[in-house]
């Protein structure tokens, strides 16, 4: 098998795992995100790695849409994620177009845990989280110690842990989907050059 296939099967398992941890301290402390709320992934400054974004990248060339991603990535001038789908003017309102494959980052988002400056568990919450559930919110930050959210950063390092080379170097998620569909392609390519001989 190929090699950047086998990683991106370990990456869908590191995926599963997070999603279900990281759902289950929302659904847990009453975090819900905003129904439709999209916010985050407007944001401009939303990083990804290579490896995390592998299991879209085989996806995408499994619909045939490779190509055609590249193409749009390529001219893709709004901020926030390509695959985001705005269902309102301002954008705020959109779901996610690739939400089985999308990236280890967007299965942090929500609710989480983070170190501060010395070291202590801080909690970080989306502030239209904040704003619908105050209660659940000072609650969760009062139940820090007893009840501690799953870390941010261990939920990365799960993941990076698969492949040093992809997952240590984060980039603009537009620009790793990029990176990742070409490496994908070229060692398909290679492979199928390899083969014929
Ligand atoms: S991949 Fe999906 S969830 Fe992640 S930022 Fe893009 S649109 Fe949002």
């Amino acid at each position: 098998m190929q090699r950047l296939q086998q990683l991106s099967d370990q990456v869908e398992l590191v995926f599963s795992d997070i999603g279900q941890r990281y759902a289950q301290y929302q659904r847990d402390r009453g975090l819900f995100c905003r129904s439709g709320c999209g916010e985050c992934c407007l944001h401009p400054g939303i990083e990804a790695t290579v490896l995390e974004m592998l299991p879209l990248a085989f996806e995408l060339i499994k619909e045939g849409k490779a190509e055609s991603t590249l193409d749009a990535l390529a001219a893709h001038d709004k901020p926030g994620c390509f695959f985001y789908s705005r269902h309102s003017e301002d954008g705020k309102q959109g779901q996610c177009s690739v939400y089985m494959k999308r990236p280890g980052i967007c299965r942090l988002f929500g609710a989480a845990g983070y170190n501060g400056r010395e070291g202590e568990v801080q909690l970080s919450v989306c502030k239209n989280i904040k704003a619908d559930y105050p209660q659940a919110y000072q609650d969760s930050l009062i139940a820090l110690e007893s009840d501690p959210p799953p870390m941010i950063r261990n939920g990365k390092e799960q993941i990076r842990q698969i492949d040093y080379e992809l997952g240590g170097m984060n980039f603009p998620i537009n620009e790793a989907m990029e990176q990742a569909l070409q490496k994908v392609l070229f060692e398909q390519y290679y492979l199928g050059l390899a083969d014929a001989e």
